[in-house]
């Protein structure tokens, strides 16, 4: 690594060389003919600070891993502390203290009956493993029939080829699809998505009926009815009512299929509550966990799953029921270091008392926006909040896709210092916790700016 990158940056200089040799997730590489690469050097707090000085408030918490800012003191000091001791060892036959810690904790703090943790890289192998674990306690069990998944319309649970054949986000599932497992998808309870006059509650109930009509038809070959709690994120930021996960889990029970909750973008305490079911007050078979269980510090993931799971599994080696699944780097001791501190400050700040005045100011400053003539939808959970984009208010008819209108706010927040990225048409806030109710304010001002240059 070159000093001099850090000591005298120039930031064009830099950014011509990313784009000469990097290709970047979620970009169709030629934007950047015209849209600016933006090196970033540090971060404080909610703020990001480029090369040239610049500072940008971080909305998005960098793809919704950071919880509590950049570079905060506490992970950074622990993390440390673990480089000195152990980097790295192989999780198969060795373990160490900061995977034993972590796991301890985890089991302690999600819902009663999950007992047992798997760890992996990022959010799309949680997923994978959940699927895979789910299959194979089946066919443990003498149930090798049950091959197939139910996923909810608007769902997204990663890009791998196994996570993505149970979302349903055009944008990412389309191209890949002759590459992909056909699950049946149940009608999202999205309350954005009911019928005028439908309360969220009876939007849930609608679709309860809904899946229950899919589990008749198709149980006998289901594993597991995975969903997104509460908020369906990358879809759109669509929130549905906490009673169709109490209902769902029920019909789980009914029909004998698996209840796995994505809890890797909504847990550790974004919706309110530290994950999202607690809402529902339902253990799913199956939670997956990623991006904040770091603080977003490192990629590392958890599957925490029933003694029922892991005992479909425990038996002499020669009966074959050995869980396979295994990543070089599973159970990295420094992401497993920053997860336990991460969840230390969890245990030391207030920290969902104060989310929910965090929440409520928020609230108060996105209300306006339910009256503009372009805004067909202000909603929130919790730390979570939506403006849904439309081009006729009555009608809620969407902008054009190629319009491209969630762009014009992302390059507006650019130019006033803010990272906004809107999905498609719908701009979302979804800030670290450490954000203060001043920087809430400019954040919603940036972004109602921009939203007037969109929807101009
Ligand atoms: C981000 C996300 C994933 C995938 O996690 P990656 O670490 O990006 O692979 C899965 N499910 C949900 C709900 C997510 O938001």
């Amino acid at each position: 690594m070159n000093d001099a990158l850090f000591a005298a940056p120039r930031p064009d200089a830099l950014a011509a060389r990313d784009l000469s040799v990097l290709w970047h997730p979620c970009t169709q590489m030629h934007d950047h003919e015209t849209l600016p690469m933006v090196p970033v050097l540090r971060g404080e707090g909610a703020w990001l600070v480029g090369a040239d000085g610049k500072r940008y408030l971080d909305a998005v918490s960098s793809w919704w891993t950071n919880l509590f800012g950049h570079a905060e003191p506490r992970i950074g000091a622990a993390l440390k502390d673990q480089l000195d001791r152990l980097e790295h060892v192989i999780f198969a036959g060795f373990t160490h203290p900061p995977a034993v810690e972590l796991a301890e904790e985890l089991v302690r703090i999600t819902p009663p009956g999950l007992e047992r943790v798997f760890l992996a890289d990022n959010g799309s192998a949680a997923i994978e493993v959940a699927l895979k674990m789910s299959f194979h306690y089946w066919l443990n069990r003498g149930h090798g029939e049950k091959t197939r998944f139910i996923a909810l319309t608007g769902s997204y649970h990663g890009e791998t080829l196994g996570a993505l054949s149970v979302s349903d986000v055009a944008l990412y599932r389309t191209t890949y699809a002759p590459l992909l497992l056909t699950p049946e998808l149940a009608p999202s309870p999205d309350t954005y998505e009911g019928e005028p006059g439908e309360t969220p509650r009876e939007v849930a109930t609608r679709r309860l009926g809904d899946m229950r009509a899919l589990l008749e038809r198709h149980a006998h070959e289901t594993c597991a009815v995975i969903v997104e709690p509460l908020v369906q994120c990358a879809g759109g930021m669509r929130m549905y009512d906490a009673s169709y996960l109490t209902g769902l889990r029920a019909l789980c029970d009914e029909f004998h299929v698996h209840f796995i909750a994505d809890e890797i973008a909504v847990g550790f305490g974004r919706t309110g509550t530290l994950f999202a079911c607690e809402q529902a007050d339902v253990s799913p078979d199956f939670m997956c966990l990623s991006k904040g269980l770091t603080g977003g510090f490192l990629p590392l993931s958890a599957v925490v799953t029933t003694d029922d799971v892991y005992q479909a599994f425990y038996a002499e080696y020669a009966a074959g029921k050995a869980f396979l699944h295994s990543h070089s780097y599973t159970g990295n001791p420094l992401a497993c270091r920053a997860a336990t501190a991460t969840l230390q400050i969890f245990r030391d700040d207030p920290v969902l008392e104060r989310n929910r005045e965090l929440a409520a100011h928020l609230a108060r400053r996105i209300a306006p926006l339910a009256d503009h003539p372009h805004v067909g939808d202000v909603r929130q959970t919790g730390m979570i909040a939506a403006v849904e984009l439309v081009a006729d208010k009555a009608t809620r008819a969407p902008f054009p896709a190629t319009d491209r209108r969630g762009l014009r706010v992302y390059r507006h927040g650019l130019a006033h210092g803010a990272l906004l990225r809107p999905l498609g048409n719908i701009v979302y806030f979804m800030p670290p916790y450490v954000i203060t109710p001043q920087e809430i304010d400019f954040m919603v001002d940036t972004a109602i700016a921009g939203i007037e240059t969109a929807v101009a």
